[in-house]
């Protein structure tokens, strides 16, 4: 008998087209200017401004109708001075291995910010998923690692999913590395299904630890939870569990903003009183849209995207995509708002998080923010790696403390430097990359 494959499950949409400007360039310059601002000699400066390795691959892939189609791959691998390599493999069509240069580098001082002993890479393979069968996939998925293997490993550098890859991809990536390693190894790939070695709370890690900076933030700030609203943009994954555990810490959600790919328009649900977590769910898609006519007869204001930026809130939390704050926007932040919690990776262009430190709104940067997905996934790898396997609750604790140490550690830094938090999180973050170069006499 045949074996059926699995199904892959659905792949999220396509994101909006990568931005025109070069993000390798733009990671650099504010790596220079943090180098600056710690005074790294020119070695240090040379190994950190470019990735330690890179490496650019063919991938033949049978096609269903008969065939051989080529696809492009990569995995570059900033830095690994303070452990192994981790970071996702994307699947876009409009991949450039500068988005992934800059996206490895950013995973290194993410890894750094919150002290696990992780480098930082990425990877990725041009291709719209959209137009692939699971079959097609599962080639795919299989094909990058034999590209790759000798290069990447449970010591070496440890993939997980990203834009446009699921668990399932990491199934199939896994198992391709063990039929060539002979073995069972875990700790190569993290992101998997929880039935087959993924960490029980990495689904949520990212959102609900957004809403743990949030709690220290305000402590910082002399607020209570209960006596606090935010405006969130976004409803997929990190959104959602921010939301569900905003409130169960006492908080009020007042607007969530989605995407609608149907229609490609953005807007904003609000209900003054209070969003429903459950309510709002049951009529979102698993890619985060939420039905704009269900949502209005269930009583939302249905308001432009946008709006979600203007509300009469105390804390923002945009957690969809780049570039959401800017010189044009911050303008438009209603006077009550006190804090910004970065659930996304890039939501502040630098001018707009200029205005916003004019403005004395606090600020909890990305790279700290949102760090709680790559430290689950560290924490599973180290299950993995141990072949045992934690209660959520343990999870979660661990999460907690990892993630509060770590936030307590940049305020730390921004008070005794006088620095705003996101370059406080950057002077952390790169001196400890820079120090483990150092000490292994690399530079
Ligand atoms: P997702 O695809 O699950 O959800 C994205 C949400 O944003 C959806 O609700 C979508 O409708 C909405 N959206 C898209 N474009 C929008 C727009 N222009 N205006 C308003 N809403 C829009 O993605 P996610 O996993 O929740 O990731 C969100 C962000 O967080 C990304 O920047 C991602 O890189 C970052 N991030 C995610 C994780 C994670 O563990 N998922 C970890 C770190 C960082």
């Amino acid at each position: 008998m045949t074996a059926k494959k699995p199904a892959a499950p659905p792949i999220k949409k396509i994101a909006p087209a990568e931005p025109s400007y070069n993000p390798f360039a733009t990671t650099q310059q504010q790596f220079d200017r943090i180098a600056g601002m710690l005074g790294l000699d020119g070695p240090t400066r040379d190994l950190l401004r470019n990735p330690l390795r890179e490496y650019h691959f063919s991938i033949p892939v049978r096609m269903d109708k008969g065939g051989i189609r080529v696809f492009r791959g990569f995995r570059v691998q900033h830095n690994d001075a303070r452990g192994p390599c981790k970071g996702g493999i994307r699947f876009h069509p409009m991949e450039t291995v500068d988005t992934i240069r800059a996206l490895a580098m950013l995973m290194t001082w993410k890894c750094s910010v919150v002290d696990i002993p992780l480098g930082g890479a990425k990877g990725g393979i041009v291709c719209n998923p959209h137009q692939l069968s699971a079959g097609e996939i599962e080639r795919l998925c299989r094909g990058w690692v034999r590209q790759i293997v000798r290069d990447i490993g449970p010591n070496l550098d440890v993939p997980a999913p990203d834009v446009m890859t699921n668990p399932q991809n990491m199934l199939w990536m896994l198992d391709e590395y063990e039929m060539i390693a002979g073995g069972r190894y875990p700790g190569f790939i993290t992101g998997k299904p929880v039935s087959v070695g993924g960490s029980l709370g990495r689904t949520q890690a990212t959102g609900y630890m957004v809403v743990l900076m949030v709690r220290e933030a305000l402590k910082e700030l002399n607020l209570k939870p209960e006596n606090t609203t935010a405006s969130i943009q976004g409803f997929g994954n990190v959104a959602r569990y921010a939301v569900e555990l905003y409130h169960k810490i006492g908080g009020k959600v007042i607007s969530v903003s989605s995407w609608d790919p149907a229609d490609d328009k953005t807007f904003c649900c609000r209900k003054k009183s209070g969003i429903r977590f459950d309510e709002l769910k049951s009529i979102s898609d698993p890619f985060g849209t939420i039905n704009r006519s269900k949502a209005q007869d269930l009583g939302y204001e249905i308001l432009p995207g946008e709006a979600w930026l203007e509300q009469e809130a105390d804390i923002l939390i945009p957690a969809a995509v780049e570039n959401q704050l800017t010189v044009d926007t911050v303008p438009k932040i209603h006077n009550r708002v006190k804090l910004v919690a970065e659930g996304a990776n890039g939501p502040t262009t630098p001018e707009g998080d200029k205005l916003l430190e004019k403005r004395r709104i606090f600020m909890i940067p990305d790279i700290l923010c949102n760090a709680g997905g790559v430290t689950c996934s560290y924490f599973e790898q180290v299950q993995g790696n141990l072949n045992y396997y934690w209660e959520e609750k343990e999870v979660f604790d661990k999460l907690d403390s990892k993630m509060t140490n770590a936030f307590h550690a940049v305020v730390d830094v921004a008070r005794k430097q006088g620095l705003p938090t996101r370059d406080a999180a950057y002077v952390l973050a790169v001196n400890r990359v820079a120090r483990a170069c150092k000490d292994r006499g690399w530079c």
